[in-house]
Parts: structure tokens; sequence; C-alpha cells
């Protein structure tokens, strides 16, 4: 089966300096991708090329079977990838409400939906979203991905800088998008959290895959060698 998303031999630079040198990843409809590695390996870049905020230099990135290469990111967005970015980036001087309410498409994800998963968000409806507490301020970013009925969901460090007990609520939430069958393709720092949720594991190393496999595949090993852990 053709999968949702595929990334072939995908290179990117920075100015003059290349940062991706052929990064290969595939997710499958309902699937859940955990892209790893170490610091500055190419992660958010590759998340960047993905979302078509940043061009890619060469390679192929195929969406639900579209090439990717020519769109924009609002274009990307329209074709089913919800991005939550590293640094969340909601609009603080509009309400909860409005966060969600501007990033909305036609689908199964609306306020009530979004609400279910994060009851504080509703609760928080009228408040404006600087005055958020970081957590919140992650679920509103979470929320405001939904709203735009993606067929993939992409979370990049989605937990990094919260209290471990908000932290949990995040997972929790990013669980039940999984039983729902979304498709994620996911960064993050939690080792352990990712193994449990993810189907499948990428890892980059100097901006290139350097493997791909199950969970359990993954042997302390590898984790000492390409993760520093
Ligand atoms: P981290 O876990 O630290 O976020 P990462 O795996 O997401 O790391 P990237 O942020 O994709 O890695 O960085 C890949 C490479 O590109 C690094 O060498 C980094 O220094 C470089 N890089 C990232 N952003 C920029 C930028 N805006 N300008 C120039 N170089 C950049």
């Amino acid at each position: 089966m053709t999968p949702l998303l595929e990334v072939s031999g995908l290179t990117a630079f920075y100015g003059p300096s290349q940062a991706l040198f052929g990064v290969d990843l595939r997710v499958g409809a309902g699937e859940v991708v955990a892209l790893m590695g170490r610091n500055g390996m190419g992660k958010t870049t590759t998340v960047r090329c993905i979302c078509r905020m940043m061009p890619a230099g060469g390679g192929r990135i195929a969406f639900a079977g579209h090439d990717l290469g020519a769109l924009a990111s609002h274009e990307a967005a329209r074709h089913g990838i919800g991005l939550v970015p590293e640094g969340r980036r909601c609009f603080g001087p509009l309400s909860v409400e409005e966060n969600l309410v501007c990033a909305a498409r036609p689908g199964e994800w609306d306020l009530g939906r979004v609400g279910d998963l994060f009851p504080r968000l509703i609760e928080r409806r009228p408040q404006l979203a600087r005055t958020l507490s970081g957590g919140e301020q992650q679920m509103l970013a979470i929320g405001r991905a939904l709203m735009t009925n993606p067929k993939l969901l992409v979370l990049d460090e989605a937990t990094e800088g919260l209290a471990p007990v908000v932290r949990q609520e995040i997972w929790r939430a990013i669980r039940a998008l999984k039983r729902a069958g979304l498709a994620i393709l996911i960064i993050d720092k939690s080792l352990k959290d990712l193994k449990a949720l993810a189907d499948r594991c990428v890892i980059l190393e100097r901006g290139a895959t350097v493997w791909s496999g199950a969970p359990t595949a993954l042997t302390d090993d590898l984790c000492v060698r390409y993760l520093g852990v």
C-alpha cells in the first residue's frame, strides 16, 4: 500500500550550509513514526521541509499521492498536514477560541472534539493565548493543528519545557490521537515515551537516515551509538 507520507533522498540547505544529506522516511495511514537523533542531526529541518516552511534542496516528498515539492506551507496544510511547531507559536493577542476557530477546516475535529481532548481549553475560551501557561499553550497548539483536520499530525518537541505532570497530560492526549487512528510524525526528547507510543522509529545522523525499525528492535547499542543515551 502507498504510504501517506513518503520522503526519499531529502536534502536541504541553510544558505551555503547543507543540513540534510539524504533523509528517507515513510508514514502509513494511522501509523505513528518517531523521528529520532541527537541535537542538530536534522529532525526539525526535515519537518520544516515536509511542511513546506523551507524549500527542499533535492529529493522527493510525496503526501497522499501528491508531490509536495512545489507547494507553499499554507497549501501543505490544505493537503492535510497539521504541524505543531517547536516553540508552540499560538497567536498571543487572540483568544483561545479565536486561535482555534481561525485554523478550522471542515471535518470531524471541531471545537467540541478539541474540548473533549483538552477540557481546559474550553474553560479558557475567552482568555488571550499569551496569558496561558506553557502547558495550556501547547494544548492550544495541538488543538489548532487538529482543527485543520489533518491526515498527518506533525509534533516537534510538544512536551519540551513543561512540568512533568503537564507533560503526562500531553502524552495522554497524543496516545488518544493514536487510538483515534490519526497518523503522527513525532519528535521528542523522551525516548521512553516515544518507544511506548511509536509503531516505527527513524534515526537521523548528520542529516541522513541511518536506521529505521520497530521500537522493540531499537537496542541499547543503537541508542548509545545514535542517541547518546
Ligand atoms: P534539535 O534537537 O537541537 O532541535 P535537530 O535534530 O532538530 O536538533 P536541526 O534543527 O534540524 O536539528 O538542525 C540541523 C542542522 O542545521 C544543524 O547543524 C543546525 O545547526 C543547522 N540549522 C538549523 N537551523 C538553522 C538556521 N536557521 N540557520 C542555519 N543553520 C541551521
